[in-house]
């Protein structure tokens, strides 16, 4: 059976990007293939060294995860710094790879300056580098993520090349998978709805806090009060009609482009989609939070799993390379 390796960063609550650009796949895909799904602890130092966080988020994202169909028994679930083998996996690719080809990572790029970020850390440069050794430790053949790591997945593949044509044949080159909606937009008008941008809605948001968030969310800035024809291409809130509501979307871009629906009642109409559809995952959330224990074996077990497909392969680098 192929296999599937994909991960988040415990850095908080995910919020719907997470869910349609990533974990909706995870879920689709978990009978056809073998999952392996990455809690990318060490990740979450690149864009900031507190770490007090760390765990209560990682519990969290697995109630999230676990919350929106994610079986445990299927795909396990485990923290990158608990298999060692990650970091000796991630020095060896960080020399089958040029620093300059590491700068020309356009996701850096947007990163960089969406965070207004000064002085770039080594870490971070080779964040894609260490994203490499996740997926290629577990020989994941398929990476189902969103739109913003295609480059991480077209780095991951020179680094198998350059690994297999050096030392012997031990890893696939893995493929992306994308969701219909590979980028979801953020409440503010950016193009990616994103945690460190404030401008998310979380899968644990209740209805009154999406109705807040929604009401304040930006739309077309040409339409200032109804009547007034707007440019549903242009609007946020029409992208999420497109996900949450796609039965209404003509109508919706027929009359918000003639005037005769207005924002208002546009914005409450998309609210009650959007919780209608996270609905039952707030009611199991609640669940999972009652079962810490749970949560805790389901973590144990996911790392059992991995430790011994991680040492699998570290055997067959270490005999290739003659080191180890
Ligand atoms: P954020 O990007 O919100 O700051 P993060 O960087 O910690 O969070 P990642 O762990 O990098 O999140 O992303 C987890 C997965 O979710 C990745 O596959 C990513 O492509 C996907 N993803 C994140 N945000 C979006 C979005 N707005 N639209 C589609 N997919 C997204
Ligand atoms: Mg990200």
């Amino acid at each position: 059976m192929k296999r599937i390796l994909s991960g988040m960063r415990p850095t908080g609550k995910l919020h719907i990007g997470h869910y349609v650009g990533a974990l909706e796949n995870w879920v689709a895909l978990q009978d056809e293939f073998e999952n392996y799904h990455l809690i990318a602890d060490y990740h979450v130092l690149t864009t900031g060294l507190d770490m007090s966080n760390v765990y209560n988020d990682t519990i969290e994202m697995m109630i999230d995860w676990i919350a929106v169909g994610l079986d445990p028994e299927k795909s396990p679930m485990f923290r990158q710094s608990k298999i060692k083998q990650h970091a000796e996996l991630h020095l060896i690719f960080s020399m089958l790879i040029s620093v300059d080809r590491l700068q020309r990572n356009p996701t850096l790029k947007d990163q960089i300056r969406d965070l207004n970020i000064e002085n770039l850390s080594y870490g971070h440069l080779g964040y894609p580098v260490l994203q490499a050794a996740d997926i290629l430790l577990y020989k994941g053949n398929y990476v189902p993520v969103g739109e913003d790591q295609l480059p991480h997945i077209e780095i991951t593949r020179e680094i198998a090349r350059r690994f297999n044509s050096n030392f012997g044949e031990v890893f696939p080159e893995p493929e992306p998978k994308l969701t219909h909606f590979p980028r979801l937009a953020g409440l503010d008008g950016n193009a990616k709805m994103s945690k460190s941008l404030g401008n998310t809605i979380l899968l644990s948001d209740d209805l009154e806090a999406i109705k807040q968030k929604i009401r304040k969310a930006v739309t077309d800035p040409l339409k200032v009060r109804k009547g007034d024809p707007g440019r549903p291409e242009v609007c946020v809130i029409y992208s999420y009609h497109k996900k949450f509501n796609p039965a209404d979307v003509p109508e919706i871009s027929t009359n918000c482009q003639s005037g005769a629906l207005g924002c208002v009642d546009c914005k409450t109409r998309c609210t009650n989609k959007i919780y209608e559809y996270l609905a039952p995952t707030l009611e199991c959330r609640k669940e999972l939070e009652a079962k810490p224990e749970y949560i805790l074996d389901c973590l144990r077990s996911g790392e059992e799993k991995a430790l011994q497909i991680a040492t699998d392969t570290m055997n067959e680098v270490h005999e290739k390379m003659k080191i180890g």
